[in-house]
């Protein structure tokens, strides 16, 4: 099948880690798996940051999705277009017991920690994690459920109230859909970027944003959603004391950065990474969140290394692959 394959970064240099390859092995659904042909695949920062070296991993890129199952035992499942919740964990440690699977430490992620992605023609997931889709809801939207979840994820994570003053820092896909996450739950956040453009965008998505140099100092919840080192120092200085940072971006290089600040004004720090999928679809199937406006680009399967660079451009939102 076709498939964009990373390879690890010990065995070879940045420049040439990615390859598009025509005769990559259709994958073979183990007991308790389906396969599923890839209708839509997104592209986002995690995967960028992959091909710079974070994770290490060596394999089919992509965990953002939506596909048709193939070939499965569970008949629920057959034939149906679904999306695909992209952590696949063991079921049986105490974290699966106690329904924290994404926290499972014998997990494997979707394109990212031990299994195959999704910027493929095939994939294979737990039927467990695989979602089906309402018909009325296009590939372009579906395909959005997986980052959604990560910025419903906030939510779950830490009580927001209406008049909270929330900056989200960074314009770029990921800001954006937490963004129309928060929105969608009655709150009111400012983006904070560098992008005129984008930030028009956003606005005519009924969201508001600045340029981040002019934000003022004071936020109860700054989201950090820059992908920078940068990003997180100017995050301290926005939030107010006993405020909270919420930490969304994965940086392939490390921080270096002054924590002192954390200290003396008492902030809360949130990790936070995937959330669960069902709420994020059925936002998306009742039309509360529609993140169509994000999609900037959307290229063949076969020109994957093209979108790749296309998604690195900082003045795009979303890019798409579409496998066929
Ligand atoms: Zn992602
Ligand atoms: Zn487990």
């Amino acid at each position: 099948m076709r498939a964009l394959v990373l390879k690890s970064s010990s065995s070879a240099e940045s420049a040439n880690r990615v390859a598009f390859r025509q005769d990559y092995p259709i994958p073979v659904p183990p007991a308790g798996e389906s396969l599923v042909r890839v209708r839509m695949a997104g592209i986002c920062g995690t995967d960028l940051e992959m091909v710079q070296g974070y994770m290490d991993f060596s394999g089919v890129l992509g965990h953002e999705f939506v596909g048709e199952v193939v070939q499965t035992a569970n008949r629920a499942l057959a034939g149906r277009r679904v999306v695909g919740e992209i952590n696949a964990a063991c079921g049986r440690c105490e974290w699966c017991q106690a329904e924290m699977g994404r926290h499972c430490p014998n997990r494997t992620v979707l394109g990212i920690l031990g299994r195959d992605g999704a910027f493929a023609e095939y994939l294979c997931l737990p039927d467990a994690n695989l979602i089906p889709v309402s018909d009325k809801l296009p590939d372009e939207a579906a395909v959005f459920a997986e980052p959604l979840a990560a910025g419903f994820e906030i939510l779950e994570q830490t009580r927001i109230a209406p008049a909270d003053r929330i900056a989200i820092l960074g314009d770029g896909r990921l800001g954006a859909i937490i963004a129309l996450a928060l929105k969608a739950r009655g709150l009111k956040p400012v983006i904070g970027g560098h992008h005129d453009e984008k930030l028009q965008r956003l606005h005519e998505m009924g969201i508001a944003g600045q340029d981040e140099s002019t934000l003022e100092p004071g936020f109860d919840i700054v989201v950090d959603c820059t992908g920078s080192a940068q990003g997180l120092s100017r995050a301290l200085e926005l939030v107010r004391p006993r405020g909270r940072l919420v930490l969304k971006t994965t940086v392939a290089g490390s921080a270096g950065i002054n924590l002192a600040p954390v200290v003396i004004n008492e902030i809360e720090i949130i990790g936070s990474r995937c959330g669960r999928m069902l709420p994020a679809l059925r936002a998306l199937e009742t039309g509360l969140v529609d993140p169509q406006p994000l999609v900037c680009a959307v290229f063949p399967l076969t020109e994957a290394e093209v979108a790749l660079g296309r998604a690195s451009d900082r003045s795009v939102f979303k890019v798409l692959l579409k496998a066929f």
